[in-house]
């Protein structure tokens, strides 16, 4: 049996990936700026749809710290967050000087609870600080309650910063996830589900609010012919080669989609007459995740002891990787100091699950391997 490393989600490039590249450095157009950004923000607008308008930027984190600036948050200012996420949701929060608040998740899409969300706003309202923005995300790709969430924030007047980072091509009741928002946030990092080696992406719903993006993006510059300025810039913008990288990658986009959610079909599949083992997969019809990554929890109670620790220690002397799901930002040591509210929901995710292997470069003998060694451990 080969024992190559079996990775929970590797780059998978399609094929034309290198023809933008080398276009790239046959006109010279090796900067952070060229046809091949202007191309794949093209080809970002057309498959978001909803008249969006894309900036290409160098993180998913830049494009979350650029928006909280454009959102009015500054130093003092209190910004909610769903708990359950990446670091790079929520430490652009302390860029700024501003206050994370934290939210716990509820149980159907293991994101931000709208009941929890409603205690914490009314909470620091009681105490005279009345949060700024909201920050919420499709983690693993699975949309949260859009509908709910944003009749709240839109109530009570929060800025909405959605991080779809990892949920290209994921869908809410047909639309895609980065468009409802104010802010919508895209990475492709070299994990997610098409990547750019690293990268993100701002949508937003007007040319304005991109131009002012580009601006912020790329130092801040007057219009002068010497370098003048009148405000704090930065240096967010993706270069031309990622970008050459992107546009290969947005032809393979939704068969990466299809091979994703295959994979987790056969963790459905291999899970299903496993007592205590649960898959995470879509809790209703509005609901269409790309399955950036498949997880499960582990309810040791019912598998006969059967940690999902022990699951990941199995798959790992078989060379396959597998991940404990996200910490959330509340237990973490940088984020102790700051406000939670929730009900124990994103703490019992954590404690049970895992998530394995997804990538859409997974073959039918890597996913054998996967089922015997989970077969061997639990049967
Ligand atoms: C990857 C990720 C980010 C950050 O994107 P980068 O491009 O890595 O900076 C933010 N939020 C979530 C949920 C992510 O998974």
């Amino acid at each position: 049996m080969s024992k190559d490393k079996i990775w929970l989600s590797s780059p998978h490039m399609g094929g034309t990936e290198r023809d933008f590249v080398k276009e790239a450095f046959d006109t010279n157009w090796v900067a952070p700026l060229g046809p091949n950004v202007n191309g794949f923000e093209k080809d970002l607008e057309n498959y978001q749809g909803q008249n969006v308008h894309v900036a290409a930027l160098s993180s998913g984190t830049a494009a979350i710290h650029l928006a909280l600036i454009q959102a009015g948050v500054g130093p003092g200012d209190e910004v909610l967050c769903q708990s359950f996420t990446f670091c790079g949701t929520t430490n652009p929060i302390l860029y700024l000087g501003a206050t994370p608040i934290m939210v716990d998740s509820e149980p159907d899409t293991w994101n931000i609870c709208p009941q929890s969300l409603k205690e914490a706003y009314q909470d620091r309202v009681r105490q005279g600080k009345t949060p700024k923005a909201l920050l919420t995300v499709h983690l693993y790709g699975m949309p949260y309650k859009v509908d709910e969430v944003h009749a709240f924030a839109k109530a009570n007047q929060l800025a909405i910063i959605e991080d779809s980072a990892e949920a290209l091509g994921s869908t809410y009741k047909g639309r895609k996830c980065g468009t409802f928002g104010d802010y919508g946030i895209l990475s492709f990092n070299g994990n997610k589900i098409i990547t750019t080696s690293g990268g993100g992406a701002m949508v937003v719903p007007t040319k304005e609010q991109k131009d002012k993006t580009v601006f912020l993006a790329t130092q801040a510059r007057d219009n002068a012919p010497h370098y003048q300025h009148s405000e704090v810039g930065y240096n967010y913008r993706m270069s031309n080669i990622s970008a050459g990288i992107g546009r290969g990658q947005m032809q393979v986009l939704d068969k990466h989609i299809a091979l994703r959610r295959g994979m987790n079909a056969f963790y459905v599949h291999l899970f299903e007459s496993i007592e205590g083992i649960t898959v995470h997969i879509e809790p209703g019809p509005d609901y269409y995740s790309n399955h950036w990554l498949s997880a499960i929890l582990v309810d040791p109670v019912k598998t006969g002891g059967i940690t999902r620790e022990d699951i990941r220690l199995a798959l790992e002397d078989e060379n396959i990787e597998s991940r404990p799901l996200w910490k959330p930002m509340h237990l973490q040591p940088l984020y102790s100091d700051y406000p939670y509210y929730g009900s124990g929901v994103c703490e019992g995710l954590f404690e049970q699950g895992l998530c394995l292997p997804s990538g859409s470069n997974l073959t039918q003998a890597d996913q054998k391997r996967i089922k015997n060694c989970i077969e061997r451990l639990l049967r």
